[in-house]
């Protein structure tokens, strides 16, 4: 594939790292390429950073055709950048285009532009501990009409954002409420891509939970509402009674790589792991009998967010005295320790750029 560079006159100076925050600052390009039914993806570019110009009547703004990706480049300590398992982001999103008849992407070309742009922007990878550049790959359809129908023409960017620690003051268990009234996702719906419809959907329920002091929602599944299934925009975890559970991938969970990882780092130092569904009376009677010994959410942001309250129906149920957990502080010094380059990647999930 051939990449067209056009470099930036006025590079922006860099953000000093212990100011940096989540996707607030962009880097100084980005890669765009588009699509149509008759050539295919085409013009495959890197440009200047700035703002799109779109169709009024163009179909993301009307019928939500939106696909998204979410990884980070790490700065290790040699000083070379590295992504994390980037072929599972690539592969989620062909998946996630399949769903909304969006056009895939061939994985050869996706891992190249992918690539190319790191390196062209590598130089915004910050250094300082927990920092990285979160890298946002999204694909929109983008046909000039209001009529309804698999889209004709879509367009494909990435754009790259140093991201602050997300843990300043050490890693600190975070407050979750469990949601009884608004859904996120039924099976056959879109739960298990990673659309911006998906998280249209959940902002009332996010938004009242934060007015109550929580900070994510954990959701229970939208037929019968008593199956365990996300937690905002992570996966969940739990040990009960010496068990490790998570939710099983029925169709409305979302795959997560970070869950995927913890699963595998589990498996190959010994512990046993169910994929099985936990409804919330299981986990209700293991909360009021003080058998759930750790609660924990996984995701690419936070990589291991420890739980250290969940509220369900008014009742507060503190889990291990709000404290971080064994496992959940395995799980997050083996991971980030891989990202970051510090221990060795003994299951090959590294790419060096
Ligand atoms: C992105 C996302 C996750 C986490 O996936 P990772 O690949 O681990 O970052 C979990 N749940 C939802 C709803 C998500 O959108």
């Amino acid at each position: 594939m051939e990449i067209k560079i056009t470099k930036t006159l006025c590079p922006k100076e860099k953000p000093d790292s212990s100011t940096l925050g989540f996707g607030q600052v962009f880097t100084d390009h980005m890669f765009i390429m588009d699509y149509d039914t008759e050539k295919g993806w085409h013009d495959a570019r890197i440009v200047p950073f700035e703002n799109l110009s779109i169709h009024p009547a163009s179909t993301v703004l009307h019928y939500g055709s939106e696909i998204f990706e979410g990884l980070k480049a790490y700065r290790r300590a040699d000083g070379k950048v590295q992504l994390f398992r980037p072929i599972e982001n690539i592969r989620r999103m062909n998946s996630s285009a399949e769903r909304l008849c969006l056009p895939e992407i061939p994985e050869d070309m996706a891992m190249e532009a992918l690539t190319a742009f790191v390196d062209m922007e590598q130089d915004w990878t910050p250094s300082a501990e927990g920092t990285s550049l979160y890298l946002r790959p999204f694909m929109f359809g983008n046909d000039e009409t209001l009529g309804v129908h698999a889209v004709h023409h879509a367009t494909y960017i990435i754009i790259a954002s140093p991201v602050g620690s997300y843990y300043k003051e050490g890693i600190n268990p975070v407050k979750i409420m469990i949601e009884a009234e608004d859904v996120r996702a039924v099976r056959g719906g879109t739960g298990y891509i990673k659309c911006g419809g998906n998280y249209a959907a959940s902002n009332r329920a996010g938004a009242k939970a934060e007015a109550l002091g929580y900070s994510q929602v954990l959701w229970l599944d939208g037929v019968e509402r008593k199956y365990i299934e996300d937690v905002g925009a992570m996966n969940v975890m739990f040990k009960i009674d010496g068990e490790i559970v998570t939710p099983a991938l029925t169709g409305s969970i979302l795959p997560g790589i970070t869950r995927k990882s913890c699963l595998e780092v589990l498996k190959s130092k010994g512990y046993k792991v169910s994929e099985r569904l936990l409804s919330i009376d299981e986990l209700s009677a293991a909360l009021a009998d003080g058998k759930l010994e750790e609660a924990w959410g996984c995701g690419t942001a936070a990589v291991i967010s420890p739980i250290g309250e969940l509220c369900y129906k008014d009742v507060k149920y503190p889990i291990n005295n709000g404290e971080i957990g064994e496992i959940t502080r395995m799980l997050y010094d083996t991971l980030t320790g891989i990202q970051w380059g510090k221990i060795e990647d003994t299951f090959g999930w590294t790419k060096e750029i």
